[in-house]
């Protein structure tokens, strides 16, 4: 079986590599071409465009930043590909684009199955990935052994664009969460607690047993948002998605829909490159508080249990 992959950046990079590390040929290609330099050296071949990659792929997975560059790639997509091969849309892409780019690849007899990946840079390249798969559960099945590639957690959940909306779910709690947790945490620090004594204190108390707070060590509490694991102009693009989708549903979602009048905040402070949570830096700013762990005394306190 010959695998496409399309767009090799933090994500579509580390799972490319470990698919060809499971012994799939490889065809590859990213309008970056130097970001195809680790897969050409493991022995995949690179292709001049997504056209090219699908007529010389069985299966074609694509990894880009959102549903605009998806729906530019699946035109290609669609003129090249041959009707016994499938398409993967591994990126957090729109419900209802997925839908429609499934429609339109269903008319020429063309499997499209929206399939987003949960558990960032380190997941993709440790293969300690969510898949979410939505779409045709045949093809799922036909497939699944390159999926198990990618990741330990390969799910089916249902028809097409289920996939996305339990991804938009999953990361739209991650963001309403951290804003929460950023409250708190600067009511905390101004009511005089060290930061790194108060994040130990309270991991250890109910909801911290829940490993809720532990991710806070990463960013948030060293004051550092560079470089960013997972960009805040994509987290921003998926907090739009969620906001979308409810508006289309008419749901309101009024704790989701403050989380992203924050990032755009942020990404009007031209912070769209660093990491998604530097968004909580505006907390900060608003309680007058500065935050700064140094990362060992952190991993210090997560040695400690
Ligand atoms: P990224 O910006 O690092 O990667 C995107 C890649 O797509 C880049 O290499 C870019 O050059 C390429 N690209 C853009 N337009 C293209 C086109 N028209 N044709 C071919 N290649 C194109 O972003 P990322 O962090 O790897 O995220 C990729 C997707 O995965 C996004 O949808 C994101 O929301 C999602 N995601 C990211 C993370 C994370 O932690 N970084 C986690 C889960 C899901």
């Amino acid at each position: 079986m010959k695998v496409g992959f399309i767009g090799l950046g933090i994500m579509g990079g580390a799972m490319a590599l470990n698919v060809r590390s499971a012994g799939y040929e490889m065809v590859v290609y990213d309008v970056r071409r130097e970001a195809a330099a680790p897969h050409l050296k493991a022995g995949a071949k690179w292709a001049d465009g997504p056209r090219q990659v699908a007529q010389q792929s069985d299966i074609v997975f694509t990894s880009l930043p959102g549903p605009r560059e998806a729906e530019t790639v699946g035109a290609e997509l669609l003129e090249g590909m041959r009707p016994t091969a499938a398409w993967f849309d591994l990126t957090t892409n729109s419900p209802t684009v997925v839908r429609r780019l499934n429609a339109r690849f269903a008319e020429k007899g063309i499997p499209m199955l929206d399939a987003p990946v949960s558990g960032g840079p380190r997941g993709a390249q440790t293969r300690k990935l969510a898949l979410l798969v939505g779409g045709a559960s045949a093809v799922f099945d036909r497939f699944r052994r390159v999926l198990d590639a990618i990741g330990d957690r390969v799910i089916y959940i249902g028809p097409i664009g289920a996939g996305s909306v339990a991804k938009l779910v999953h990361n739209c709690a991650g963001y309403a969460i951290q804003a929460a947790l950023a409250e708190v945490f600067t009511m905390g620090v101004k009511a005089g607690v060290d930061p790194l004594e108060l994040w130990a204190a309270v991991r250890q108390c109910s909801l911290g047993r829940m490993r809720t707070f532990d991710r806070l060590g990463n960013q948030f509490l060293q004051g550092k948002f560079e470089p960013p694991d997972f960009a805040l102009k994509l987290a921003h693009k998926d907090g739009a998605l969620a906001t979308e989708l409810a508006r289309e549903l008419g749901v309101p979602m009024r704790i989701a829909s403050l989380t992203h009048a924050e990032m755009t905040e942020a990404l009007n402070r031209g912070w769209g490159e660093r990491d998604s949570r530097s968004f909580l830096l505006l907390q900060e700013e608003r309680a007058g508080v500065k935050i700064a762990v140094p990362a060992e005394k952190i991993q210090q306190v997560l040695d400690r249990g």
